[in-house]
This record gives structure tokens, sequence and C-alpha cells, in this order.
């Protein structure tokens, strides 16, 4: 079976997909469709995000479901509210041409009194989040006795997030003549359990295996000490120009840290963990599909939602214990025929995971050295000319006349003079720094306690990091500042480059600190702009007015946001 027209689904449902430009089925698709269409049997299918699980099982259910009935025929279970609306639409996206089937999302995080109404409906699908799904039984508003299909979508990720009792639950509840189909990437002791416990004699398939997946896909690990972490990591953003890439961590703290830290730095970073707010997820999961951010810094449980296919670049900030979850995260890039890079941060005492990664993967996974100063503006130099080149069309006109007289200029000469300007701020702040490649040996000697001159020497570059590091700090706050207890000094994200000017941060504060009843007004200390960001100190009683008030409000409009200075 090599083109949809080959498979026995209807005539409206080949219209749909046809009209979203699927030709032919993907692997998993190939094996479930026929599957599903003539077996009875329950399914586990191993097979990752990005394999076309939505259509392998929806198609072939879809051109059986009765449309004639107003009951629930299908259940979808899945971990997370932003996979549950992907699913949704990519349902009725399959069934637009059939005009009787409705499809409902029910999820956490939204008003259930919403979703209850929109039961009303009478859908005959349902894709939810456990814990709604559940809530909504306790409510009597799902009547579950006429389920034919029930599909656990990601269930390894649902029971890591511990919805273990509440699928144990919605699978007793349901009729026992339903058919089940389980999803999983990884086959974990717990998905194995849940199989045995409530799956019939399940047909067994597997896409994706680890070994074949990632042909495409160049592997490469550097090695870093606790203390030089976030400047390795700085250097390989800098040394991978115009790159559109995911950075995994493993907590919810660790992931917030090095989005701040790379947002104070200048770059378009941002967060997405379970610590935000839905809303908040939602908007950084909008800005960075919009590239209006480039960088996301994000969890595995917060990323499973989000469905990107042109990652250039996918970084382990931190290795993962299972190294299924690590070819899960690499295959975030290299997707729709592309190359990616999969890049691994280790420390020196994680050799030994990488090592099991390694061998359980069959990965080839090569060191690299962290790139030095130089290394870094040689790619820039690079990138800069990429995106010049992928430059065909003009954004803005203006006239010629406005260019001055360039003849004094060989092409090579001006080319330079657009090199030093572009790359400045980047030149100087990797002209005096260490190379981290040099400095990595002594903390690996420091982490292995290594002989006493290795010890001695290793102190020594410990003090040169942590002098540098003091002097980076002074670098981006300037110059060393009078304590005064009353203050509170603040990053803010405005700087040179937005033509932002002292008189604009006053107006500024004062704006995001007016107090209506009192017209009191903050006390405001130095104001510091630099070239992508600024400093400004106000009186301490003020902080919460200014940090509520500032990210409602534009300049330039340019969204604000400021937070407390180190
Ligand atoms: P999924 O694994 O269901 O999240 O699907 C991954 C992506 O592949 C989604 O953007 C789907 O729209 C797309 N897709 C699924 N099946 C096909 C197909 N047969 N041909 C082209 N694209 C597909």
């Amino acid at each position: 079976m090599n083109l949809f027209t080959e498979t026995n689904l209807s005539p409206d449902i080949l219209k749909a997909i046809g009209e979203l430009g699927y030709e032919s089925p993907t692997e998993i698709q190939k094996q479930t469709i026929p599957f599903i269409l003539s077996d009875i049997r329950d399914l586990i299918a191993l097979a990752q995000t990005g394999t076309g699980k939505t259509a392998a099982f929806s198609l072939p259910i879809l051109d059986m479901i009765d449309e004639t009935s107003r009951k629930i025929q299908l259940l979808v279970l899945c971990p997370t509210r932003e996979l549950c609306l992907q699913i949704a639409k990519d349902i009725k996206n399959y069934s637009k041409y059939m005009k009787d089937i409705k499809t409902t999302a029910v999820y956490g995080g939204s008003s259930i009194m919403d979703q209850m109404r929109s039961l009303k409906d009478k859908p005959q699908i349902i894709v939810g989040t456990p814990g709604r799904v559940i809530d909504l039984i306790n409510r009597k508003a799902l009547d579950f006795s006429a389920i034919h299909w029930l599909v656990l979508d990601e269930a390894d990720e649902m029971l890591s997030m511990g919805f273990k009792d509440e699928l144990e639950t919605i699978l007793s509840e349901t009729p026992e003549t339903k058919q089940t189909f389980l999803f999983s990437a990884t086959m974990s002791k717990e998905v194995e359990r849940i199989s045995k416990n409530y799956l019939t004699k399940p047909h067994r398939i597997s896409v994706g295996s680890i070994n074949e997946v990632k042909k495409n896909i160049k592997h490469e690990y550097y090695v870093a000490g606790y203390r030089q972490k976030k400047e390795a990591l700085k250097r390989l953003i800098d040394s991978n120009p115009n790159q559109y890439s995911i950075i995994f961590c493993r907590t919810r703290m660790e992931t917030q840290e090095v989005a701040d830290f790379l947002m104070q730095n200048g770059y378009a970073a941002d967060a997405l963990h379970g610590d935000l707010s839905q809303a908040q997820r939602d908007t950084v999961m909008k800005k960075f599909r919009l590239k209006n951010i480039d960088i996301l810094v994000a969890t595995d449980v917060a990323a499973r939602g989000l469905d990107v296919n042109s990652l250039t670049h996918v970084i382990h900030y931190s290795l993962p214990d299972d190294p299924e979850v690590f070819v899960h995260r690499s295959g975030r890039t290299g997707r729709a025929g592309k190359d990616g890079i999969s890049i691994s941060l280790i420390k020196p005492e994680e050799s030994r995971k990488l090592k099991q990664i390694k061998s359980v993967t069959k990965i080839e996974i090569n060191e690299a050295k962290i790139p030095t100063g130089e290394d870094i503006i040689k790619a820039q130099v690079g990138g800069v000319f990429e995106s010049l080149f992928e430059i065909h069309e003009d954004f803005f006109e203006f006239d010629d006349s406005l260019i001055p007289d360039l003849s004094a200029f060989t092409k090579e000469e001006l080319a330079h003079k657009l090199l030093q300007f572009q790359l400045k701020d980047l030149a100087l702040y990797y002209k005096d720094r260490h190379d981290l490649a040099e400095q990595k040996m002594s903390s690996r000697d420091d982490d292995r306690g290594g002989s006493r001159r290795d010890r001695e020497r290793g102190g020594r570059d410990r003090d040169r990091g942590e002098r540098s590091e003091r002097g980076e700090r002074r670098e981006r706050g300037g110059k060393p500042r009078r304590k005064n207890e009353d203050m509170v000094r603040f990053f803010f994200n405005l700087g040179k480059k937005d033509q932002l000017k002292k008189l604009d941060v006053l107006d500024i504060i004062n704006k995001a600190t007016s107090n209506g009843k009192t017209k009191k007004r903050a006390e405001i200390g130095d104001i510091e702009i630099l070239e992508k960001f600024s400093f400004f100190e106000i009186e301490k009683s003020f902080k919460g007015d200014l940090l509520s008030n500032i990210s409602t409000m534009k300049f330039r409009g340019k969204e604000m946001r400021a937070e407390e200075a180190n």
C-alpha cells in the first residue's frame, strides 16, 4: 500500500486528507489502517510523536463509525491539553466531509461548564485528558455505554504524569466489548503492566525503532563542568547561527534558570514548563511557532504538545536517564527531509551515562571541542552570509539616493565594514575570554580528584573562571554600585537598539508605578542603557507595581519585560 487511494477508506476521508496534502501513508499508517479495518483484537503500537499516529488510528475508525448514532463511540485519552487540542483538530480535519460527525475536546485548566455545554451537541468522538474525563464521569456528563474504540495516546507519558488511577478507572468504566489501542513512545514497566491487565491478546506493532530512525541527525557532545555549563551553552548557540532549537532540561527550575540566563544575555528565548499557567504556556508556544523566539528551553513533558517540524538543533542541556527519551528528544529535529543536529552538553561525571545511551541506542555520538571566540566569529560570518542569501524579496522600499557614494571602497572592504558592524558586540564579548576547552580539563581533574598539582591548577582556573564571571556581571551590570537597601535594581529587556533613551525609561517607570490614590511617585536611582538591554533602580516598595504593570505596556510596539537583577 503506497498510496492512500489504495486503501479502502471512504471517498469523504480520502478527499479530506487529499486536501491536507497526504498522499502516501506513513509507516505506522501502513500497518494500522488495514489492521483496524479488519481485526477485532486490541493493539499496542510503539511509535513516537511525529510518525503520523493520529491519522493512523483515526482514519480507519472514522471509516467505520456509525454516523447515524449520537452516542460516544470513540474516546481518545492523551496526557496534555495541547495534545488534546491537536488531536481533536486533526480528527475534525479528517472528518470535514462527514457532516454528522462531531468531535469534542475536554481537558483541564478550562471551564468545565463550557465543556459540559458542548457535550450537549452529542459528539461521537471525545478527546480528553484523564483527569477531566474523570471529573465529567463524576458529573454524569459522559455516557460511555456505546464506546467501540478506546485509544490511549502517549500512554507512557500519561503514566509518568501520575494518571495511573484515572486510566484504570476509565478502562474499567468503558464496555468490555470495546477495542483498545495503546500508543506509546516507550515500553516502560508501567505500560506493560497496564497492557497486561486491560488489553486482551494485543497485536503488537513497532515503527521508527531506535536503530533506524536517525540517519539524518548528526550527534555531538561537549564536556563542561557545572560552573561552565551556561557559558558553554552560550558558545554552542553562538557558534550555530540561525538556529531554531529546543533546549531540553530535566527540571522546571533548571528550565527557567537556563531560559532566564539566555534572555538576560539578549537571546530570543523563553521557557516552557509545568510551573507556567496554561495561558503562559500557550503564549510561549505561539511565539515559538511564529518564530518570534527561536530558542525554546523546555522540559520533556511540556515539549510534548508542540508540533514543530523545522527544528535545526536539539540541545540536551541535561541528559535524560532513559536512552529512549534521548532518541525521542533528538528526533524532534531532522524532520520533513531536513538534516538535524543533536548536541549533548555533559558534565565530566556523566560520561558513563552517555556511554550507556550510546550502547543502547547504537547512535554514534562524537566528542567536539567547545568553540573558541575565534570559531564563533567564523561561524557567525558564515551565518550572516547564509541569512543574506536567503533574502529573495524586498521588505521595504527606499530610494537609492539614500545610499552614499561607496566608490572609495572595494566590495570586500564594504563586506568587512558591515560584518564588523553586525558582529561587534559578540566579538567584544569573546575578545578576552578564556578558551573553555582549556578550562574543561581543570574541571575534569577537579571532579575526579586529580593530583595536588592538578588540583592547584584547577583552583587557579576556578579563580579565573569566577573572576571572569564577576567581570561578566559587571560588564552586564555596568560599574559597581553603591549599596542602597531601599532601592531595587531591575534588568530591562530593551536597550539602545530599540532607541530607548533615559527620558523614555523615566516615563515608563512613572507610568508603571503611578499610584492613582496616593499620587506617590517612586524614587528612581541609576538608569543604565546598554546596547541590547538596560538596568534601572527604583524604590523597593514599588517593585510589585512595576513588575505587574510593565509587562502589560509596550514601547514602540515592543513588549516590555523587567526582572530583578542579580
Ligand atoms: P502525528 O504523529 O499524528 O502528530 O503527525 C505528525 C505530522 O504528520 C502532523 O503534522 C500530520 O498532519 C502529518 N501527517 C500525518 N500523516 C501524514 C501523511 N500520511 N502524509 C503527510 N503528512 C502526514
